[in-house]
C-alpha cells in the first residue's frame, strides 16, 4: 500500500504540481500518524506487508520517522520505504533509518541543475544529490533514482542519470508520462525510447530475471555497470495483470488503481466510531473491486491540453470516472 502523508511539496514539478501549488487542506482533514497507523494495522490483518511512505512530499511532513517507526512495528509489515523528491533528506535520513526505513527512492528527473530548476519550477539540484548522497551512504539501505523523461529533453540527460548505476550509487529507472493530472499536458519518452539511447553509449546490456525491490520495473544491466536500470512502462507495456497496489490518500481515501476516481472514504467511519471490522469490511471491498486495467490509451486520446488537466472523462466505458486530482494528492 502507498500511504500519501501530505499533498503538499516544496517542489513544483512541472507535470505533477499546478505553479500555484495545491488547494490548502487544513490539518485536521489530513489523517493522524495514529489514524494511518490504525489503517496500514488493518490492512496487514488483509494481507499488506509492504508500505511505501509518499506524498506531496512526505518529508515536509512533521515527524515522518515517527510515522515510520510506528508503521514497523505493526505486526506482519515487513517493509516501509519511502518516495522523496530527496531535498530534505540530508536532515532527516539518520533519524529515518535508525527508526527502520528499508528503501528509499528519490527523483531525480535530471543532473543538469537549470533544467532541474525548470522541471522543479525552482527547485536546488544540490539539495536534491546531498540527499542522495547521504542515503548511499548507508550500506543496508535501497537506493534508486526515479525520473520522469521528458520530451524534448536531451539524450545526454538520461546517458547522465545512468552513469549513477554505472558507479553504484544508485539504481536508476526511468519512468513512462502517465496522463494524470498536469502529466496530461506533458508528453514523455517510453521505456524503448530512452534504453535504446543508453544502448548507443553504454552497449547491450543484460536482462535481469529476479527481483529488486516490489514494482513493476523491468531491469537491465549494462556491462560494467555496478547497479541496475529499471524501465516502468505502465503506458508502452500495460502491467495492470500483476499489479497488487493499493494507495491511501492523506484525506483517507483507499484508491484501488491510480487512474480511477473511485475508492473509499476511510477517514469518516474512522472519526465516526467504526469498528476495526467494519473498517476493514470497507478495505476488502474496495481491495476486491481494483478495475482490471487503467485506461492510459483512452484518457491519451481524450486530448493532452493542460486546461484540461483537472477534468475527468467520464465515460470510461465501464461505470467508473478517471482521476481527476493532481498525481501529488494521490502519492504516484
Ligand atoms: N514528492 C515525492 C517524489 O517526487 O518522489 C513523492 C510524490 S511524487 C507524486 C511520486 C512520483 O510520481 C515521482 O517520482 C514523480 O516524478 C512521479 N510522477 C508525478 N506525476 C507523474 C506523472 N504524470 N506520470 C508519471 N509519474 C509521475
Ligand atoms: Fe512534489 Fe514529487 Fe510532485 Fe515533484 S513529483 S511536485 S517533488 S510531489
Amino acid at each position: 500500500m502507498r500511504v500519501s502523508v501530505t499533498d503538499r511539496c516544496n517542489l513544483r514539478c512541472v507535470y505533477c504540481m499546478p505553479p500555484e501549488g495545491v488547494p490548502f487542506v487544513p490539518h485536521r482533514e489530513i489523517l493522524s500518524f495514529d489514524e494511518i497507523t490504525r489503517l496500514c494495522r488493518i490492512g496487514a490483518e488483509l494481507g499488506i506487508t509492504r508500505l511505501k511512505l509518499t506524498g506531496g512530499e512526505p518529508l515536509v511532513r512533521r515527524g515522518l520517522s515517527e510515522l515510520l517507526g510506528m508503521l514497523k512495528g505493526v505486526p506482519g509489515i515487513e517493509q516501509v520505504t519511502l518516495t522523496t523528491n530527496g531535498t530534505l533528506l540530508k536532515e532527516q535520513i539518520n533519524e529515518l533509518v535508525s527508526n527502520g526505513l528499508d528503501s528509499v527512492n528519490i527523483s531525480i528527473d535530471t543532473l543538469d541543475s537549470g533544467r532541474y530548476r525548470e522541471v522543479t519550477r525552482g527547485g536546488n539540484l544540490e539539495k536534491a544529490l546531498e540527499g542522495l548522497d547521504a542515503a548511499a551512504g548507508f550500506p543496508g539501505l535501497g537506493v534508486k533514482v526515479n525520473c520522469v523523461p521528458l520530451k524534448g529533453a536531451k539524450d545526454k540527460e538520461y546517458i547522465r542519470l545512468a552513469f549513477l548505476a554505472k558507479e553504484g550509487k544508485a539504481d536508476v529507472r526511468f519512468i513512462e508520462m502517465m496522463p494524470i493530472g498536469m502529466g496530461k499536458a506533458f508528453a514523455g519518452r517510453s521505456g524503448e525510447e530512452i534504453c535504446s539511447i543508453l544502448k548507443r553509449v553504454y552497449g547491450e546490456p543484460e536482462g535481469y530475471d529476479g527481483r529488486l525491490g516490489n514494482g513493476p520495473a523491468a531491469y537491465v544491466r549494462f556491462p560494467g555497470f555496478q547497479k541496475y536500470v529499471g524501465f516502468i512502462s505502465a503506458v508502452s507495456h500495460r502491467f495492470c495483470s500483476g499489479c497488487n497496489r493499493v494507495r491511501l490518500t492523506s484525506e483517507g481515501y483507499l484508491k484501488p488503481c491510480l487512474q480511477y476516481g473511485n475508492g473509499t472514504d476511510l477517514k469518516t467511519p474512522l472519526r465516526n466510531g467504526a469498528d476495526d471490522n467494519m473498517i476493514r469490511k470497507e478495505m476488502e471491498e474496495a481491495i476486491y473491486s481494483k478495475p482490471a486495467s487503467h485506461q492510459f490509451d483512452a484518457a491519451c486520446a481524450a486530448g493532452v491540453r493542460a486546461d484540461r488537466r483537472n477534468e475527468g472523462d467520464e465515460d470510461t466505458g465501464n461505470g467508473a470516472s478517471f482521476e481527476k486530482r493532481e498525481m501529488s494528492r494521490i502519492g504516484g
